[in-house]
């Protein structure tokens, strides 16, 4: 009986670098690939406050990854069955039609996270039922599970820092990448690639961007390798990382490369080599160290999701004490559209809202506001980004949302963004708010963080009137004023300083 295999597709939307497809057709003598659009993943509603599961950006930018999967299949002479179903009901159609012709194998990549781990289950069971054989990879993370210095899952570091300096103390190394086959195995006679999804099946109209995205890139294995050669190789980005990372606006200060890695249309790995490649060429030891750092991170938290299992998803997270967190859809309102009247949080709430992204010190502030000012369930906003985000991750964005919010894996107690100094830090010339608050735009520099700290003929002058054009805060932190005053004193002092060296050098000059 000649050999079947079907391969089915989930975050693993690559070629390159791709275990379960090249084990698939280096093992088989036909091989389908699947991909299935899982209304519980793409058009449910989350399990809080009702948000759809994936909304507009994340679903183009899905949409045209598997667009270009299709295209990569067609031209080595296979193509890719798309369907908008659940994977376990496409495949039993499949072993049906094919169990009295072919030997079968399912191969799929393994998932740490409860919702894919039980669809696997059920995978499993038709295999079984049906005496066929099933086949399962792990291409998820950077460095593979097996290969830390750990003996099982219940044994990972609670502590980033921990695992990293394992990992680097013990010399783990990443796994070499897998090569795409030469040869891509036919599909059986009569299956030919299905036409994709597009957003208006999904009634969404196919909107451009927002001409302030700093996310801009189409979706896709052929984008994500083109975007990481660019950012290598012909921009030369990685020596401004570390200093850029933390910006807000452009979309070169950070790597962009999440949206590819959270559907993985880019391996980690092949981040890793390419980074490592540059390093050797220009002779710059260590020059990707601080983006590996983070790849890292992403690493982590599937790895604590391995280690936690569903309690990434409590309300009291990691912590075995209850937590008690407000329910309050008011407050959530405001902060999710970008209405709290305390502008660092509503620019970010308001960016995410029109463009599917976020700068990192974007979210850990929003987040942290939502969570240690407001008090509300972190979940609440978690399920908010899952829906929201453009390069949605459930356990980096559950990990991170679990760590901000104090029930995580953040070794130190008690973490607290203060906004506004984050403001004034990160955005002292408001450039960030002014694109995404425009009512502010006449605001100075000095109150543009803290309107209702400006005095009435100030707002008067720049058009604001707050509570009418934009809001008033629906909470004000003791601390944020005390900010503000310290700040002041800050620049008065300094322009003494600099009208005391322009007076010491006039006097000088005049003695002279
Ligand atoms: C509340 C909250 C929710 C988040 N939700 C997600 C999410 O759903 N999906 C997601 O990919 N990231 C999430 N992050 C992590 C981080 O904000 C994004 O990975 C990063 O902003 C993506 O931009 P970049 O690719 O330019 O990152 P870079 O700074 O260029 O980093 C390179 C890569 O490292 C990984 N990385 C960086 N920081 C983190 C981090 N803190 N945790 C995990 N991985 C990281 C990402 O894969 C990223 O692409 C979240 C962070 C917070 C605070």
């Amino acid at each position: 009986m000649k050999r079947l295999g079907i391969v089915w597709f989930r975050d693993d939307l690559r070629l390159h670098d791709n275990e379960t497809f090249a084990w698939a057709h280096m093992n088989n003598d036909y091989v389908i690939h699947i991909y299935c659009f899982d209304p519980r993943q793409i058009t449910a509603k989350t399990y809080k406050c009702d948000f759809v599961k994936t909304d507009k950006y994340r679903l183009k930018f899905l949409i045209e990854t598997i667009e270009d999967l299709n295209t990569s299949l067609i031209n080595k002479g296979s193509g890719l069955l798309t369907y908008r179903d659940k994977p376990e009901n496409v495949l039993n159609q499949l072993i049906e039609q094919f169990k009295n012709i072919f030997e079968i194998t399912i191969a799929f990549q393994q998932q740490v996270t409860q919702e894919e781990t039980d669809v696997e289950k059920i995978i499993r069971q038709i295999t079984i039922d049906n005496n066929i054989h099933v086949k399962e990879f792990w291409t998820l993370t950077l460095y593979h599970p097996d290969d830390l210095p750990y003996n099982n899952p219940k044994a990972f570091p609670d502590v980033y820092t921990q695992l990293r300096v394992a990992l680097e103390k013990q010399g783990v190394r990443v796994r070499r990448l897998i090569d795409i086959p030469n040869t891509f195995k036919p599909l059986p006679d009569g299956i030919i690639s299905t036409p994709v999804s597009n957003l208006s099946d999904y009634e969404y109209s196919n909107e451009t961007m927002h001409t302030n995205s700093v996310f801009t890139l189409q979706g896709g294995e052929s984008s994500g390798l083109t975007h990481l050669h660019n950012y290598i190789w012909n921009k030369n980005l990685i020596k401004s990382y570390k200093e850029t990372r933390n910006s807000l606006t452009g979309p070169e200060n950070s790597t962009k490369f999440s949206p590819w890695l959270s559907n993985g249309s880019l391996s980690p790995r092949k981040i890793f080599f390419e980074i490592k490649k540059y390093e050797n060429e220009q002779n710059i030891h260590d020059a990707g160290y601080w983006i590996i750092f983070e790849l890292l991170w992403r690493d982590f938290f599937k790895f604590i999701a391995m280690k936690y299992g569903t309690r990434l998803f409590y309300g009291r997270g990691l912590k075995l004490e209850p937590y008690v967190w407000k329910h309050d859809l008011k407050p959530f309102e405001a902060w999710r559209t970008g209405n709290t009247g305390i502008p660092f949080v509503d620019a970010n709430m308001r960016e995410i809202m029109a463009t599917g992204w976020m700068s990192n010190r974007g979210r850990q502030n929003v987040a942290s506001f939502l969570t240690k000012d407001l008090g509300i369930d972190w979940r609440y906003g978690a399920v908010w980004f899952e829906s929201i985000l453009i390069d949605h991750d459930v356990c980096s964005n559950y990990g991170n949302w679990i760590y901000v919010a104090g029930v995580g894996t953040d070794p130190r107690e008690n973490r607290h963004f203060n906004v506004v100094k984050q403001g004034f830090d990160y955005d002292p010339n408001g450039i960030f708010v002014r694109i995404w608050c425009p009512e502010l735009t006449r605001l100075p520099n000095e109150y543009i963080q803290t309107p209702w700290l400006a005095p009435a003929h100030i707002l008067k002058e720049a058009g604001v009137e707050l509570g009418v054009n934009y809001p008033r805060p629906i909470i004000i932190v003791p601390q944020w004023n005390q900010q503000f005053q310290n700040r002041r004193k800050s620049i008065q002092n300094q322009h003494h300083t600099q009208q005391r060296g322009i007076n010491f050098y006039f006097k000088n000059h005049e003695k002279r």
